[in-house]
């Protein structure tokens, strides 16, 4: 790439300070001149200058191409099949010289399509501000203080800290780096992470994959840490020079609404044929084909189901509203209805199950075992707790800051929070013990190794005893060091420690491991872990150099000091929601990075599990892919994985039908997450990485959460069921009213006069009360009574399974109602009868909006007024009927005016179907105890 051109050189000491565009790209500058040509320095931005920055740059976002403009939302309504259907009906209605229908026709297109417009650009914006919540944070230092701000808010100078999990947040220039590693695959398709390194690279046209001294918006720390100075924000980084390749991308349509398409389309084609066929049969006997082409068209128009894609649209995205106020964030609206077939939901331990508010209860130091309260001091205990205690605090990213109030607030991993805390309960304190022995390197955590180690420099050799307040530990490091200038701490899982020790630290000296000692250190490792403890080893090593260091050459060797036994008490609200799971046919499973032991306490006492099974990450990578499949029917409890393990977990499981929900917080856990059916990142701890794998986020971190969260997918998927239900029965009474009241005629040798039963108008006036108004109110129904104790609905069951027989029945007898009371007004030479019809469908449809809130309850008890939203539109309907009958527009859709004994007539035909449905629903009930869809092969 070219190297950026020159600008005026200014002096960043002048007020007008601003930053200047290089001569050089920046990664051929030192960090320092990057700095001063970026008018910041380490320390950072100070708030005016980040303030004036931003009021020039604007926030630091890609202008969003996926949101659609809405005029193409307005077009795209205008051109579904349905209302093209409609349109073509508009142009034959033209022909015939009805011009009053065809305007009326178009008036309701438009009328149809400005209500989907509406909805869907509610459903868009409502999405819009979903995805903004989903911005993550950045540390930043500013005005020489950290604070965490919102990506947005970042501003060329801006001094960014990265670490293990974050994505990069803008185009920048590292001036820090600890191991810092950068995953670059977004931008250049390497997926090899790349170590950064800080000082100038020489040479031209550097590929972005080579300049080493960089970071670049939307790439991903995978290891290490690093401070970095931001170089260009939004739409000015490479990713946003690129960002209109990856926008066009199309919303997805979720699986249901794939299905809905196609359901509509047939039933627009198939209403097509239907009047095709009435239109030749009625030339082939004779009549007017005038009058048969109107009735083709009124038949196709009383079939096209046109609130079908708006009420959709609309039920979805107040699914995710609904599911953000319970703290669920949905990043991608198909997970709104897969939650609800969801039949086994993967879960960390940490956090998600337990409350992670860690606290060092048990030190266990050669042999000895100590029991910690909150106010047991340490200070007076013996050298080596104390060493085991120091060590704990300064392998450690950890901080305890003091606060105002008595209690000091904990920054960082709750775990190391803890390690700190017990430190201070044996009076010291992290940053007095860094003050003496500085960090010169580290190898950070990672889940697969499971441990981290860090490198202190000793400011003294044997001989020369160290001052200061701590002297006794500090003694006993001296001791430890020996003669080496570097020393290094390893704390993690006890059984990988064990391993990479060859010393124990007894008694003020190094005594070789024996086999003898390792079993006291396992069994005291088993004993905490079997009361649901996290147990933590703490080891040292001295060093000469920490030149070249990494885990194999560092994490040797090594002297093992003690452990440390962590509670970390479940959250109260979980035990409930495993249960919930269970009667609701989900299966809970663990999959933690603790112990067995730790891991299978924790799962019997939130009902996870009801025995000891536990299947480990060591056993997991020995089965074969059968072994696992079969291993993953009969375990509840996963341990000491790694995050490749939990993609092995979800592909055995999914391989089985399994829907599977998974959650993950860690930056290798991100594959998992992409794997899963729903991938679910925690809102809390979890890191950048995770979150942009995941379709959902929980803001609270909670396993309870993602069980509310499966309950309104289940609503939703219900709401929209039951309106394709309702809407679809409807038509089928409208269509039947269309066909057969011609056929009586024929076949009783009537004169064909009236052989249109419902006028195209009339028919699109219902279907507007219908499947518009009626239709929106059941996108609101609240959850029924028994929707957690049925099993998840078969993600390949289609949307009529169940209640196909019932939909069909239900509009045979709505237009059997409208025919017979048409017949009989028709007969008795009432001129109504049209309108009786009309009115009769109107209300009856009411009615059976309202039988049908529930699949199976009687509305009695479900709550008669429990959907006050379809009491105000059955209320907005009959106004609208009677503004229709007895107004001009009467004149207008061809209606007569009704008595009121006409009107009630019709009601109580509405009645006579709700009783209908509520008769049928009672046998449904009486016969059978748990309702539903079927359900895929449970283990
Ligand atoms: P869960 O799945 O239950 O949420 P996890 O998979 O996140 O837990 P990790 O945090 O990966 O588990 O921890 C796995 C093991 O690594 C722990 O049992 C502990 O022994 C060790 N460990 C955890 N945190 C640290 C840390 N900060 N430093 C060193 N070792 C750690």
């Amino acid at each position: 790439m070219a190297p950026l051109t020159t600008a005026a050189q200014i002096d960043p000491q002048t007020p007008e300070a601003s930053i200047e565009t290089p001569v050089l790209d920046w990664y051929q500058q030192e960090p320092s001149t990057a700095l001063t040509m970026l008018a910041s320095t380490r320390e950072g931005l100070s708030d005016n200058d980040a303030a004036e920055r931003f009021a020039t740059d604007g926030p630091n976002e890609l202008i969003d191409r996926g949101t659609k403009h809405p005029f193409l939302i307005f077009w795209e309504q205008l051109t579904t099949v349905m209302v093209l259907i409609l349109i073509a009906a508009a142009g034959l209605s033209l022909v015939l010289g009805k011009f009053l229908e065809a305007g009326a026709i178009l008036a309701i297109v438009v009328l149809f399509a400005l209500l989907g417009f509406f909805q869907e650009y509610r459903a868009e914006k409502a999405i819009a501000a979903l995805k903004k919540l989903a911005v993550p944070n950045v540390r930043v230092r500013r005005g020489g203080k950290v604070r965490e701000v919102s990506a947005l808010d970042l501003v060329p100078g801006d001094i960014v800290l990265l670490e293990a999990g974050n994505v990069v947040p803008a185009d920048v220039r590292i001036i820090e780096s600890a191991n810092l590693r950068i995953q670059e695959a977004a931008l250049t398709g390497e997926s090899e992470p790349v170590e950064k390194q800080i000082g100038a690279i020489t040479g031209q046209d550097i590929a972005l994959g080579d300049r080493r001294n960089m970071g670049y918006m939307g790439t991903q720390v995978t290891y290490g840490r690093g401070v970095a100075a931001v170089v260009a924000t939004g739409m000015q980084t490479e990713l946003g020079k690129i960002a209109t390749l990856i926008q066009g991308v199309k919303t997805e349509m979720t699986p249901l609404q794939q299905r809905l398409d196609r359901v509509g389309k047939q039933l627009a084609g198939g209403g097509t044929v239907i009047a095709l066929i009435m239109l030749v049969m009625g030339v082939v006997v004779g009549e007017r084909w005038q009058d048969m082409l109107l009735t083709a068209i009124s038949v196709a128009v009383a079939v096209i189901p046109e609130g079908l894609p708006a009420v959709v649209t609309f039920t979805l995205a107040l699914g995710a509203q609904r599911m953000l106020r319970r703290n669920a964030l949905i990043r991608k609206l198909p997970a709104v209805e897969t939650l609800g077939s969801v039949t086994i939901i993967c879960s960390d331990k940490t956090g998600t199950l337990t409350k992670n508010s860690m606290t060092v209860t048990v030190v266990d130091v050669a042999g000895q075992h100590l029991e910690l309260t909150e106010g047991t001091t340490l200070a007076n205990a013996e050298q080596s707790v104390k060493l085991l205690l120091a060590g704990g605090a300064l392998c450690n990213d950890a901080q305890l800051q003091t606060t105002t109030d008595a209690e000091p607030r904990m920054i960082g991993d709750p775990t190391e929070g803890a390690l700190l805390v017990a430190a201070t309960q044996g009076g010291m304190h992290k940053e007095m013990l860094e003050a003496v022995l500085p960090r010169v390197a580290e190898l950070p955590f990672d889940s697969d190794r499971k441990r981290m180690t860090t490198i202190h420099r000793v400011p003294i050799v044997a001989g020369r005893r160290p001052e200061g307040e701590s002297g006794s530990v500090l003694e006993e490091l001296a001791l430890v060091a020996g003669e080496a200038p570097l020393i290094g701490f390893t704390k993690g899982a006890v059984d990988g420690l064990i391993g990479l020790s060859t010393h124990v630290w007894e008694q003020g000296r190094a005594v070789p491991m024996t086999a003898v000692l390792q079993a006291r250190i396992a069994s005291a490792n088993d004993g905490m872990a079997r009361n649901g403890m996290r147990v933590l080893g703490v080891a040292f090593r001295p060093f000469t150099s920490a030149d070249g260091l990494n885990t194999e050459t560092a994490e040797c060797e090594l002297v093992f000091i003690g452990l440390l036994g962590i509670i970390d008490p479940p959250r109260s609200e979980v035990k409930a929601a495993v249960a919930t799971c269970v009667t609701a046919g989900i299966r809970p499973v663990m999959i933690t990075g603790d112990h067995p032991l730790t891991a299978s306490y924790i799962a019997r006492d939130l009902g996870i599990a009801r025995d000891e099974r536990v299947i480990t990450g060591t056993q997991l990578g020995e089965m074969n892919d059968a072994e696992l499949s079969e291993a993953v029917k009969q375990t509840s409890v996963f341990a000491r994985v790694s995050p490749e393990h939990k993609l092995r977990i979800v592909g055995a499981l999914q391989a089985q039908g399994h829907v599977v929900a998974m959650t993950g917080d860690g930056v290798n856990d991100a594959p998992a997450l992409k794997k899963a059916d729903i991938g679910v990142a925690m809102g809390i701890t979890g890191t950048d990485v995770s979150k942009e794998a995941s379709d959902m986020v929980l803001r609270d971190d909670n396993f309870a959460t993602i069980v509310a969260a499966v309950e309104e997918g289940r609503v939703i998927y219900d709401n929209v069921r039951r309106f394709v239900k309702f809407a679809v029965a409807g038509n089928i009474g409208k269509v039947l009213v269309m066909l057969v009241w011609p056929i009586l005629f024929f076949v009783t040798g009537l004169p064909l006069v009236a052989a249109v039963a419902l006028l195209p108008l009339q028919l699109l006036w219902l279907n507007l009360m219908t499947d518009g108004l009626l239709g929106l109110s059941m996108g609101v129904e609240p959850a029924e009574r028994n929707v957690m104790q049925r099993k998840p609905h078969a993600p390949t069951s289609g949307i009529f399974t169940g209640m196909g027989a019932q939909t069909v029945w239900v509009g045979v007898a709505l237009g059997a109602l409208a025919l017979a009371v048409g017949c009989a007004y028709y007969t008795a030479g009432q001129a109504q009868w049209q309108t009786m019809m009309f009115t009769t469908l109107a209300f009856g449809q009411m009615f059976q909006a309202l039988a049908t809130r529930s699949n199976r309850e009687s509305l009695f008890t479900i709550g008669v007024f429990t959907n006050r939203v379809m009491w105000g539109v059955i209320a907005l309907v009959v106004v609208l009927q009677m503004v229709a009958l007895y107004t001009p527009l009467a004149l207008f859709l061809g209606l007569q005016a009704l008595s009121l004994v006409d009107v009630l007539v019709c009601v109580v035909l509405g009645i006579i179907l709700f009783v209908a449905v509520e008769i049928e629903k009672f046998f449904l009930r009486s016969r059978s105890v748990t309702p539903t869809a079927p359900v895929p092969p449970q283990a």
